[in-house]
This record gives structure tokens, sequence and C-alpha cells, in this order.
């Protein structure tokens, strides 16, 4: 049971109970509850576990009877009954998008809709359009939102699978039979998404390592156990491979299942070039050929070596110029997480955050870093309750007065005050420039009207661009990965604006997000437009976002030097107002 558990059940008990028309005090005691769990600052589940919740705030009496039986048993006698009133499928409708708790309810109620089967079948007969606050539009919406899942079933975010991927690797390496473990496939390359988990492992006793591999806990299904190869699936349906070989096998393996196959084909012609087979086990002479036999390769270093090769980090493995540029010594020096001084793009509780200024502070002074930029929400993202002039001046003065405290301690520690200012749909700015020059840097962002013809989005945004006092464009096409597809936009054409202004581009790292996608960034560094990693942290803990961002930027192959929140304290301050300099208000 983690925190995610406790909150994930609660939450999932408020759906119901909404579904089947509870009282609404009720709801959110769930949803509260499900809230508290979540930002605890101490060991939620520990606490659930020794009975000792009474007294935090937003779990009342029978919540805290409810955590304790589901932190201690790992069961909830209530849920258990609650679910069984509904099918399992019911859960997939809230997945839709466009589809909230109201919605599911109404189709349930009036339709008997209980799955995306049947959701989908009732809008294809025209059944849910007749429904009153449906209607042709939405139901065609529904429809749409349905298609797009179905074409990316199966996929799981990197958000989703990197703590199983670690846990599992973790456990393997702890094996007494495993000399050496690695995750391949996708995830090692940084994809955003993947399919499966392919993980390796070099052994003397497979066997062994097989039994413990399909016998970890966290199994819910076996699908082969062999001696060699096994593949499992989790809880969350996530499917893990894995495979052994011995020792000395390890960098052909390791390379061949990393892939991608584009990348390999290409490696292995090179291989055939020189006279030799390539294969996952080993790479051999030709039969025929006069190649020597090669030495045992210690690692992929090794391998790359022996084929004239510089080391080609995994994320770069997609054959898009990385075997040319390890040939030449051209490839970058890629960015690291250590690199990192500071972020940008992080929101409050004075919007739709749930951390205070200082909780967001005090996390990311303990994250070692040097400044962190606030930019909550502009008046116009109501339903994000967003700042209007007179809130966003008192978090100025709030951020300067904390500021102050720092300087008066002696500590390089600096929040920088910014603002998310909506693009509104003509692409004129949520705030006015006197506003926004008073504040240290602008995210500029889109999050409404996003049904727009192509054209217009860009213009739309290359007018925001132009407005001197935006630093950065935030989450450049809006997409939300295996959710919403990006909105119409030409992105190269928007590169080619941040490149003529000066304006960074973000790279939001928040999992779902992972926008403007790493296919695109070495057209940015060719053009000289910067980077900057923002995890959109909306709690604390988001900030640990950034280890995404630093995945998707070195699959961008950006370094250091593109990433402008590599720079320390002192130059990106020089940084923000240059940006400005370049273009004085007038
Ligand atoms: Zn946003
Ligand atoms: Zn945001």
């Amino acid at each position: 049971m983690t925190r995610e558990d406790l909150a994930e059940t609660l939450e999932n008990i408020a759906l119901l109970l909404e579904l089947k028309g509870e009282n609404p005090f009720k709801i959110r005691a769930y949803r509260t509850g499900a809230e508290t769990v979540m930002q605890y600052s101490g060991d939620i589940v520990e606490k659930a576990k020794a009975g000792e919740l009474e007294g935090i705030k937003g779990i009342g009496d029978a919540l805290q009877q409810k955590l304790h039986e589901l932190a201690s048993t790992g069961k909830l006698e209530y849920w258990e009954k609650l679910r069984a009133e509904f099918p399992d499928t019911i859960f997939e409708l809230f997945e839709i998008q466009g589809v909230g708790p109201k919605k599911v309810k109404a189709l349930y109620e009036n339709l008997g809709v209980d799955s995306t089967a049947a959701l989908k079948a009732a809008c294809e007969e025209g059944k849910v359009a007749e429904l009153s606050g449906f209607g042709k539009k939405s139901e065609e919406k529904i429809l749409e939102a349905i298609a797009f899942r179905e074409t990316n079933a199966d996929r799981f975010r990197l958000g989703d699978v990197a703590e199983p991927a670690h846990r599992i690797l973790e456990a393997l390496k702890s094996h007494p039979d495993c000399l050496r473990a690695e995750v391949g496939g996708s995830f090692r390359r940084g994809k955003e998404t993947v399919h499966d988990l392919d993980f390796l492992v070099a052994t003397k006793q497979p066997q062994a390592v097989m039994d413990f591999f399909v016998g970890l806990d966290e199994v819910k299904d076996v699908i082969a156990h062999g001696k060699t190869k096994s593949s499992v699936r989790l809880d969350n349906g996530l499917q893990c491979d894995l495979r052994a070989v011995a020792n000395d096998e390890w960098a052909c393996a390791l390379m061949y299942f990393t892939g991608s196959k584009e990348h390999n084909v290409v490696i292995r012609g090179r291989a055939n070039d020189r006279g030799y087979t390539l294969n996952e086990y080993r790479l051999a002479p030709r039969p025929g050929s006069d190649a020597k036999e090669p030495p045992s390769f210690a690692d992929e270093k090794d391998l790359y070596d022996y084929l004239g090769l510089d080391y080609i980090a995994p994320e770069l493995r997609e054959n898009s110029g990385e075997i040319e540029a390890a040939e030449s010594g051209d490839l970058p020096r890629l960015i690291e997480l250590e690199n990192l001084r500071g972020t940008f793009h992080n929101h409050t509780t004075a919007s739709d955050g749930k951390n205070s200024l200082e909780e967001m502070a005090e996390a990311a002074r303990d994250l070692g870093l040097q400044y962190l930029g606030i930019a909550d929400h502009s008046k116009s993202s109501f339903q994000a309750n967003g700042l209007d002039e007179k809130r966003l001046r008192a978090q100025v003065e709030d951020i300067r007065k904390l500021n102050q405290g720092y300087e008066d301690e002696g500590e390089k520690f600096r929040l920088f005050a910014g603002n998310e200012v909506d693009i509104l749909k003509d692409g004129s700015l949520d705030f006015d420039s006197d506003l926004m020059s008073e504040l240290d840097y602008v995210v500029a962002s889109v999050h409404n009207a996003m049904t727009l013809s192509e054209k217009d989005m860009t213009q739309r945004l290359i007018k925001a661009i132009e407005v001197p006092e935006v630093t950065m464009l935030g989450h450049l096409t809006g997409r939300l990965l295996l959710q919403r597809e990006p909105y119409a936009v030409n992105v190269p054409a928007i590169i080619d604006a941040c490149a003529e202004t000066g304006t960074w581009i973000e790279l939001n790292c928040n999992p779902w997000r992972l926008d403007m996608d790493w296919r695109w960034w070495k057209l940015a560094k060719e053009k000289g437009v910067k980077c900057v990693i923002n995890p959109d942290a909306h709690r604390v803990d988001n900030l640990q976002f950034l280890w995404y961002g630093i995945r998707i930027a070195r699959k961008g192959w950006l370094t250091r030097d593109d990433v402008m929140n590599c720079l320390d304290l002192d130059d990106i301050t020089e940084a923000l107002s240059a940006k400005r300099e370049r273009h004085p208000s007038k």
C-alpha cells in the first residue's frame, strides 16, 4: 500500500458515490480525504497502519477507520461492496476526455452505459446526442476521444512506468544470482510513452532469476515462464518481459534489446561491412570473411568502440544522425539532472496549486536548487482560480519579502516572480505590458480555444511571442499524452518566431505533457532557440518531474548550454533582464 493507493481508493469511492447520487457532503469528504493523503507531509501510510490519523485536518472519523483498515490489511470491505454494485468497466468511462462524473452518471442512469464499448455503441446509434446536456457536438467529441484511446490502447506514459521500472530493476539487482540488470527498450531510450518494459539480466543461474521475477509481489499474471525468457503483467496492465543472458553476451544483448530497430539495423549493417554478423548474443566473424575473432565486450561502450563509434547514449538511438555523429566524434555531451540550477513554471495555492508559496520554496531548496520561478495562472483561467492584477501584485510583494529574508540570511536562493499568462483567442495577452514588466518573467500559454485552424493558432502564438515581456512559451502544443491530441500549430514557424525574438521554449516535463515534443528540439537548437525545463508543478512532489524533463531533453540532443535553467543564479538573473532589453517596452 502506497500513499497513491490510499488516495486512489478514496477518489474511486467518491466517483462511485457520485454515480449513486449520494449526499454531496459525503462525496466531498472522500475527495478532501484523498487530497489530504497526497499532501500530508509525514508518512501517512505508517500513520494509517498504526491507527494514528486522529487530528489530521481533512480526514474525519469515518475516513480514519477506513484508511486504517486499508493500510493494515490491504483491503477495504466498504470499497469492495461498493464496487461490486458496478461492473469494473465503469472506470473506463472516467478516463475518456470530456466525460466527467456528472456525464457518466447521466449516461449510466439513462442509457445503462457502463463501459467504453457501450458508450461507443450508444453514440453510434445517436442516443447520446438526444440526452439532455449532451447534443450532437458532444456526441462527436466523445466518439473522437474513444477513437483516440483505441489507437493508444496498451501504451503507458513514461510517468506511469518509471516507478515500477525502477522498483523491479532494484529487485532484480538485489538477487544474489544477478550479475547485472538493466531496463532496455523504449523506456531506456526515454520515449514519452512505452508499450512494455524489457528487462535484461546477466546471470549464471537464469532459472533462479526467472522464478524470482515471476514471483514478484507486483506481478498480477504470468504470461510466460521459461528458462531464459519470461513475461508478466502488473496490476496496472503493464507487460514486463525479462531476458537472461550470460555475462559475456551482455553488451550485444543490451544493445539489441534497447533498440531502436532502426538504429540496430544500421549498426548491424556496419558490422556486416567489417566482415561480422551481429545478433542479440554476439559479434562473430562472418563465415568466409577474414575478420578476426573479436575480444569479449565488457559493455556497450566497448562494442561501439570496436565498430569505430563513440558511445551513443540510449536516448539518441533513433537513427536520426547519431551514428554519423558518433563516427565523426560530434556527439553532444547531453544534459544531466545535476546540471539544473532552478526552474520556472510552478503553481501555488494562489491559483490551482496544492502547496503554498513558502512550501514550494522550501521544497526547491531541499532539492538543492538556487532559484524557483512562481507562475500561477492569470485571470482568464478562472476555472484554475487565476490571479487578477491585485492578487498578482500582492503575490509579487510576498515573493520580494521572502527574497529579502534569504538575502538577510546570506542564502543563495531566490524566488522569481512570474505568471503563466493566458494567450487569449486573438493572440493578445491576459495582462497588459505595464503589469507584466513588474514581473521577473512571463510564461505565455494557451488554455482555451484549442480548436482553431493551424494558421490561426500559429498566428495567435506568434503574436504572443512578439510581446517583449514574454520570456518563454509554455506547453507549446497543449497535448495530453494518450488523452488529447496536440492542437494544430506550425511548430517550425513558432521556432522561427522564437529565434527572431529571443523567446525561450519550455520543455514542460509534466509526464502528461512532455511538450515541446523531443522530435523538435534539434531544430530549435539549430536555430539558436533556448530550452527551459519546467515541471509545471502543482504540488511540491511535482518538482520531481524534472527527471522526466531531463530524459526528454537528452532525447532532443540538448546539452547544458542549450537549457536556460542550467545557468546559476547570477547568470540567469542577467539572462532574464537581457531578454527584456532585447525588446525594450514601448
Ligand atoms: Zn498551463
Ligand atoms: Zn501551469
